[in-house]
């Protein structure tokens, strides 16, 4: 299905990320892992998935908090495959406090891997999917784009922003072959809310499971969390030539969060 295409997944170490770089190296795409942790565990993860998927697939260490970082990344991806037809802003962070109390370095810090970088890659990578008449790009944004939660300011935020990004990424492309979408998605079991659990319990005083149940889930009407393959699996949709009118979209997949 995506044969000859190229996918770089920002954030793909781990979580929602890596299960769309898996889910697109098995339709038969190219793939440019992007994210941070053991290196050991990332060329493991690499090797893991292409002999699985039989995709070529290259790891970029590339910070999505510094701009010369990304235009490295996009650079290398080039130099490897020769285009960039897919691009998934997915990589992100978690910061929880009160607005009076938020450290100004984590809301930087957010903005700049949250929202700024989905801006550089894309503007980086639509001149190439211009030329082929063919792109997508998909942002992995969060319920948290379309409402908002107290204790996140800058995850909300940002979050709001890469909605408004996706929507004017949508209408410069419309004519050129190019989808630019955002995918909304509620609470998904991965290591960003394995550690939102030990924060909230500690901060609450009560034990995970009630974390789960009392204060994750209590806005999730279907009262479970997303899979990471029904995440997948949706942003390889939006890769298909059905997904072609699909652009400007926020694309809850969140159990009924947002229908609140
Ligand atoms: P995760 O912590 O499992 O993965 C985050 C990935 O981003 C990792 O690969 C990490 O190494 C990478 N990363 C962090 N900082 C980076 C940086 N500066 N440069 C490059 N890579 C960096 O989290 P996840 O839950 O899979 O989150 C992925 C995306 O989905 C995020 O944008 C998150 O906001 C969004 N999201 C997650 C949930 C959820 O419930 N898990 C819900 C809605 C939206």
């Amino acid at each position: 299905m995506l044969n000859g295409k190229t996918a770089i997944v920002t954030g793909s170490t781990s979580g929602i990320g890596l299960g769309i770089a898996e889910a697109f190296a098995r339709a038969g795409a190219n793939i440019v892992l992007n994210g941070f942790g053991d290196a050991t565990e990332i060329e493991r993860t690499r090797t893991d998935l292409s002999k699985r998927t039989n995709a070529m697939v290259v790891y970029s260490p590339a910070d999505m908090s510094r701009p010369k970082a990304i235009e490295q990344m996009v650079r290398q991806t080039v130099d490897t495959f020769g285009t960039v037809d897919i691009m998934v802003n997915n990589a992100g962070i978690q910061h929880v406090a009160p607005i009076d109390e938020f450290p100004e370095e984590k809301w930087d810090a957010i903005m700049a891997i949250n929202l700024s970088s989905a801006f550089h890659a894309t503007k980086l990578v639509l001149p190439m999917m211009r030329r082929k008449g063919w792109g997508r790009v998909i942002n992995v944004a969060s319920a948290h784009a379309l409402v908002a939660s107290p204790y996140k300011a800058a995850y909300v935020a940002a979050k709001h922003g890469v909605l408004g990004l996706t929507k004017v990424t949508a209408l410069e492309t419309a004519e050129d072959g190019i989808t630019c979408n955002a995918i909304c998605p509620g609470y998904v079991r991965t290591p960003l809310v394995e550690r939102q659990i030990d924060d909230q319990a500690k901060a609450h005083g009560i034990d995970r499971e009630k974390v789960i149940s009392d204060v994750l889930l209590k806005n999730q009407p279907n009262k479970r969390f997303v899979e990471v393959a029904e995440l997948a699996a949706l942003a390889l949709f939006l890769c298909t030539d059905n997904g072609a009118s699909v652009t400007g979209a926020a694309l809850p997949m969140d159990g009924g969060w947002t229908a609140h």
